[in-house]
């Protein structure tokens, strides 16, 4: 709650100086000059995003992958999985999954119509099913079994694109990747990051903003930042700590009591994603598919 406490000075210290700027009387209009704002340079931009990085790394030191996971290949799955559903519903979901199928040896001969049975709680679970029976043979046949480490094989692997194969190298691998989901885009484009809508084009763009070795990171904490603060629909601007260095603040909800009622997961004192979060995890973690609360 520190953070969020620093945040709330924060905003209102951007307020204070906003009020500070109208001028006590109008000038006469003779006068008064239209001054248009400067577009910011590359060097200040620059150093606002790598700013926003720090402030976010206080906000969320336990930033980390929110699908459970126990090896390279349960990542791989889940995250094929977590395609238009919550990671929480792919967490609920691969506990019987990865019991009945621990290795792409034993998936790649799951009975198609079972293997359905087991992912249909998370959508579209025909074709997933087909990416994952797919993928496991394509890990059994071309790399004997092991999820490979370089990007240009993982996408070749049936169902995985480019986020998915960044997922993986970053969190398993260790190779820096920038993972551009829906949060990450959507946040990037109200910090005027960049304009891009094509995430290939956004993670080329961010690229360029940060050394590589803060890019696995970076891609957590605005995840992390997007799921609990800074929402789709209405951003919690209120309660938000890097509001002094965001251009759309005033998007959300700005009053701080209103703000803090928006807040998600252990930012607002709900459970969160991961049924088994890291130790250094703050919050609750989520309850089993069919417990009371889940969903
Ligand atoms: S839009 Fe609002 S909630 Fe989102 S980062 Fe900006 S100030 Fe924070």
């Amino acid at each position: 709650m520190r953070a969020q406490g620093k945040g709330a000075e924060r905003v209102s210290a951007k307020r204070d100086s906003a009020v500070g700027e109208q001028p006590a009387t109008r000038p006469p209009s003779a006068a008064r000059t239209t001054k248009k704002p400067q577009p910011e340079s590359r060097v200040a931009l620059v150093r606002r995003a790598r700013r926003i990085n720090r402030e976010l790394a206080e906000v969320y030191p336990y930033a980390h992958p929110e699908l459970d996971f126990e090896n390279p290949f349960e990542l791989l799955v889940a995250t094929v999985l977590s395609a238009q559903t919550t990671d929480l519903r792919v967490n609920q979901t691969t506990p019987a999954l990865f019991a009945k199928y621990p290795t792409p040896e034993d998936m790649a001969v799951a009975v198609p119509e079972e293997l359905e049975e087991i992912l249909r709680p998370t959508g579209f679970f025909r074709a997933k099913a087909k990416s994952v029976l797919g993928l496991s043979a394509a890990l059994r046949d071309n790399f004997g079994g092991e999820v490979p480490s370089r990007l240009e094989d993982l996408v070749t692997l049936p169902g995985v694109g480019r986020k998915t194969a960044n997922v993986v190298l970053g969190n398993v691998f260790g190779v820096p990747g920038i993972t551009v989901d829906t949060h990450f885009g959507r946040l990037v484009r109200r910090w005027k990051w960049t304009d891009e809508e094509d995430p290939v084009k956004v993670e080329a763009v961010v690229a360029e903003l940060f050394p590589p070795k803060d890019w696995t990171m970076l891609s957590h904490r605005v995840v992390f930042h997007g799921r609990r603060i800074c929402h789709s629909r209405k951003p919690a601007c209120g309660a938000c700590p890097i509001a002094p260095l965001c251009p759309s603040y005033g998007e959300g909800e700005t009053d701080p009591e209103k703000a803090q009622k928006l807040l998600k997961y252990e930012k607002g004192g709900h459970p969160g994603q991961r049924l088994k979060p890291p130790p250094d995890y703050p919050g609750k973690p989520a309850s089993p598919l069919g417990a009371q609360g889940a969903g």
